[in-house]
C-alpha cells in the first residue's frame, strides 16, 4: 500500500514510522525545509501524565498509552526523558474544588503516583512555590519533542520510506482507486493520504474537498525564560489549576531538558496561522479565521479572558504577576523573552474550543482535525490509533 502523509511534525512522522513498519510504502510531504518546524519544535516539552483529561476521551486514553510508548522509545534511542515531576498548585482556597477535581480525574485516568499535598507538603517538593494545596504528579516528564521527531524521521528512512522536505501540498484529487497529490514540483499517486498538517489542516481539508464542521483558530503561546539565579527557584514543573472552560493549562513554570526554566505559554489570538509574534499578520488567514461563524461566537463569550491575555502579552509586569502567583520571589527583571509557539486549536461552528483529538475519515483520506496538547506526548499512540482506523475506511 502506498501511503502519503502531509506534515513532518511529530504526528505525521509517528504515523509514517508506524505505517512503514507495517510494510506500507510511505512518503511524507512537508512544506518546510526541516522537520518539526511548527508546533513540534515550539512547545513546552512536557510529557503529560494524563491528569487533566475527560476520562474515556481520546486525549485521556491516548495520552496514557502515549506516555508509556514514548518513555520506551526515548530509552531505546537514547533520547532525553526525565521525570521532573509536576505540581498543580491552588493559590487560593477558592481553587480547592478545582484541584480536587484534578486529583479525581488523575485517579480515574489511572495516572500513577499522584498525591494530594498541603501547603507544607508542596514546599517540600518546590521550596520557592506558594499555595494552599497541590496535586503532585511525580512521573510527569520532560523531553525534546523536536529531537524525537528527527529520530522518527530517521526510522522512516530506515524502514524504506521517504521524507520530502520543501514539498508543500498544493492539490489533492481523490479518484476511484487512489489519491493524486501535487506537492512542490512533483506529482504523487497514493492508495491513502493521511493529513497531519497542524496549522495547515484547513487548507489541506479544502484541497481534499472535505470541509468539515470545525476550523483551526491559531492561539499563540508566548514564553519567557528565567534568567540567572532565578532559574534556581524552580526544580520541576509548577502549574496553576486550569480553568475548565479552556483546553489551555494557564501560564506555568517548566524546567526544560536543557536546564532552562520557561514561564508560559499564555494564549493570545494569533493574527496569522503561523503568527509567532504580533508583527506577523496575514490578511488571507485572518479573512478565513474571521469568516468562520465559530470565531465570532467564541470571541463574544470569552472576550474578557482574551483581553486579560492580550494585556499580559503586551505588559511584562502583568505576565510576571501570573508567574509570581506560584513563585512569589520572581521579579520582572528575572524574565527574558524566549519565543513562542502557535497552537492549532479547532473551533466548532457554534464557537466551542474542541477539547478532544478529532480524526475524520473521508474515503481514502484521513484528516487529523484537532491535535493540540497533549498530542506530542500521545503521538505514538495516536499513530497506532490511526493505523487501526485506516483499513476500516474501506
Ligand atoms: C505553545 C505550545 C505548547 C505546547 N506544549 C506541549 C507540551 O508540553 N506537551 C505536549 O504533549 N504537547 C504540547 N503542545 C502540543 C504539541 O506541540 C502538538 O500537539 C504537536 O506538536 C502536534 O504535532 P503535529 O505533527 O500535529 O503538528 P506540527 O508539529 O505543527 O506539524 C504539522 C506539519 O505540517 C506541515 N504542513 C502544513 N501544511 C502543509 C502542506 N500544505 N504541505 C506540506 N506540509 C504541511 C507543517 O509545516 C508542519 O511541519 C504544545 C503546543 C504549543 C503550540
Amino acid at each position: 500500500m502506498r501511503i502519503g502523509i502531509v506534515g513532518a511534525g511529530i504526528l505525521g512522522l509517528a504515523v509514517a514510522r508506524r505505517m512503514a513498519r507495517e510494510g506500507a510504502e510511505v512518503t511524507v510531504l512537508e512544506k518546510e525545509p526541516r522537520v518539526a518546524a511548527h508546533q513540534t519544535g515550539h512547545n513546552s516539552g512536557v510529557v503529560h501524565a494524563g491528569i487533566y483529561y475527560q476520562p474515556g476521551s481520546l486525549k485521556a486514553t491516548l495520552c496514557r498509552e502515549g506516555v508509556a510508548m514514548l518513555r520506551e522509545y526515548c530509552a531505546e534511542h537514547g533520547l532525553p526523558y526525565e521525570e521532573a515531576g509536576k505540581l498543580v498548585v491552588a493559590s487560593t482556597r477558592a481553587e480547592l474544588p478545582g484541584l480536587r477535581r484534578i486529583a479525581e480525574r488523575a485517579r480515574e485516568n489511572g495516572v500513577p503516583g499522584v498525591a494530594e499535598l498541603d501547603a507544607i507538603g508542596l514546599r517540600e517538593i518546590e521550596p520557592y512555590a506558594a499555595g494552599v494545596a497541590a496535586v503532585h504528579s511525580p512521573h510527569t516528564a520532560i523531553t525534546d519533542f523536536a529531537a524525537v521527531a528527527r529520530r522518527l524521521a530517521a526510522d522512516v528512512a530506515e524502514a524504506g520510506g521517504s521524507v520530502r522536505l520543501s514539498h508543500p501540498v498544493r492539490a489533492i484529487r481523490q479518484t476511484a482507486d487512489g489519491v493524486l497529490v501535487a506537492a512542490g514540483r512533483e506529482r504523487f499517486s497514493f492508495d491513502r493520504l493521511i493529513s497531519c498538517a497542524g496549522l495547515g489542516t484547513d487548507r489541506v481539508a479544502e484541497l481534499a474537498g472535505a470541509d468539515g464542521d470545525v476550523r483551526i483558530v491559531p492561539f499563540r503561546g508566548e514564553y519567557y525564560r528565567l534568567s540567572g539565579p532565578a532559574a534556581g527557584l524552580v526544580r520541576g514543573l509548577i502549574y496553576p489549576v486550569p480553568d475548565p472552560r479552556y483546553p489551555f493549562l494557564g501560564v506555568h513554570l517548566t524546567r526544560r531538558i536543557d536546564g532552562e526554566v520557561l514561564a508560559g505559554p499564555n494564549a493570545v489570538p494569533a493574527l496569522a496561522l503561523e503568527g509567532y509574534s504580533w508583527r506577523r499578520v496575514s490578511p488571507r488567514d485572518l479573512r478565513a479565521i474571521l469568516s468562520w461563524p465559530g470565531t465570532g461566537k467564541m470571541a463574544a463569550e470569552h472576550w474578557r479572558t482574551g483581553v486579560r491575555e492580550v494585556y499580559g502579552s503586551l505588559v511584562k509586569r502583568a505576565f510576571t504577576a501570573a508567574a509570581r502567583r506560584y513563585v512569589p520571589a520572581l521579579t520582572p527583571a528575572d524574565l527574558v523573552r524566549a519565543g513562542s509557539g502557535v497552537r492549532a486549536q479547532a473551533v466548532t461552528r457554534d464557537g466551542r474550543l474542541l477539547d478532544d483529538f478529532a480524526i475524520d475519515v473521508r474515503g481514502r483520506i484521513v484528516l487529523v482535525r484537532n491535535a493540540p496538547s497533549p498530542a506530542a506526548t500521545s503521538s505514538l499512540a495516536i499513530a497506532r490509533h490511526i493505523a487501526l482506523t485506516v483499513p476500516l475506511a474501506f
